[in-house]
């Protein structure tokens, strides 16, 4: 690990799941001077003052920015191009400005236009999460052992994409750095697909009859509970993850079909070799994500029963 970053004033746009977890890492480290939090809702500004996760909260973007050095947007991507709108005539030069958005090139577009020539965009998405919302739902171990993506323009300064690297890596995270349009597939395939098929199982099973949705509650754990967790997350934000990386969405989603398409087959078929060997790939599959150390779901020490 390398230094400790240190930023005078974070401005945190948005204090929910990940903001929270971010904003106790800082806290933890010592990483900054002044946290200053933003929400829209009273209650959520009161949750972050009562978990000390900032020093003072404002529902205004702009005010938060201001004497920042460091501004990063949790909120639903969404909501950035109006924020970028706000904060970017109160910025301080050299200030930067960066994001945990789970889409990237919408989310460039959607702040870039809209700051100063002298203020740094570095885009961030860490690769960790739970079905949880609000400031209560962070926790600081949210990010150890899972990638951060950062997806810096061509001719960023480097200066700022270190220091961006330095804070995701204190929060014990491993950083990749990669362009926006190819961040934008690979989630597409890896997080966004699997979370519209949790969606739509959820939702087919819900429209059952009542008889059988009981029992469908009732035998969850026979493969339909992991699908439930996913498809309890948050709405606001899955509708934006789905509208603002809607073309690689829909590309893999037309290479998903094509591939159940041939399952579908195999089985009316009963060609069972084929049925064996695409599950025998996909077991091998699960055999490098295992190795990789990336099987094990986030847990929060402070829960009871985590
Ligand atoms: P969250 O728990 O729902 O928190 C969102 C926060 O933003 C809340 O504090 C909310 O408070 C505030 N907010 C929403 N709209 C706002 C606005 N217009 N102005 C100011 N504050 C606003 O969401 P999250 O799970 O932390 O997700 C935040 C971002 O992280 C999203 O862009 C998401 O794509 C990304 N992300 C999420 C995960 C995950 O698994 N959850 C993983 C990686 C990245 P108020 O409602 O009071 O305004």
């Amino acid at each position: 690990m390398t230094d400790k970053p240190h930023f005078k004033r974070i401005a945190l746009i948005g204090v929910g799941l990940i903001g929270s977890s971010l904003a106790r890492v800082v806290r933890r480290d010592g990483l900054a001077d002044e946290i200053v939090g933003c929400a829209r809702r009273q209650e959520t500004r009161d949750a972050i003052l009562r978990l000390d996760l900032a020093d003072s909260v404002t529902e205004d973007a702009a005010e938060a920015a201001t004497g920042a050095d460091l501004v990063i947007l949790c909120t639903p991507v969404g909501a950035y191009e109006t924020l970028a709108r706000a904060i970017g005539p109160v910025l301080s030069p050299g200030a930067i400005v960066s994001d945990v958005g789970s889409v990237k090139n919408s989310a460039i577009e959607a702040i870039a236009p809209h700051l100063p020539d002298n203020v740094h965009l570095v885009p961030a998405h860490p690769i960790a999460g739970t079905e949880n919302s609000g400031p209560e739902s962070g926790f600081e171990t949210l990010f150890v052992d899972r990638w951060t993506i950062l997806t810096p323009e061509d001719g960023t300064d480097a200066a700022a994409v270190e220091k961006i690297a330095a804070l995701w890596r204190q929060t014990g995270s491993m950083i990749e750095t990669m362009d926006a349009e190819h961040h934008d597939r690979v989630l597409a395939i890896t997080s966004h697909v699997p979370h519209l098929i949790a969606y739509t199982i959820v939702g087919t099973a819900t429209d059952l009859e009542e008889r059988i949705r009981s029992e469908v509650i009732k035998f969850a754990a026979s493969g339909f509970r992991d699908f439930t967790r996913i498809a309890a997350s948050d709405p606001v934000m899955w509708r934006d993850i789905f509208l603002t990386n809607k073309d690689a969405v829909l590309e893999m989603l037309g290479r998903l079909n094509e591939d159940l398409s041939g399952l579908q087959r195999a089985i009316r078929d009963g060609d069972g070799e084929s049925l064996q060997s695409a599950f025998a790939r996909t077991r091998e599959i699960r055999r490098s994500v295992v190795e990789a150390g990336q099987h094990i779901p986030p847990r929060n020490p402070g829960d009871a029963g985590s």
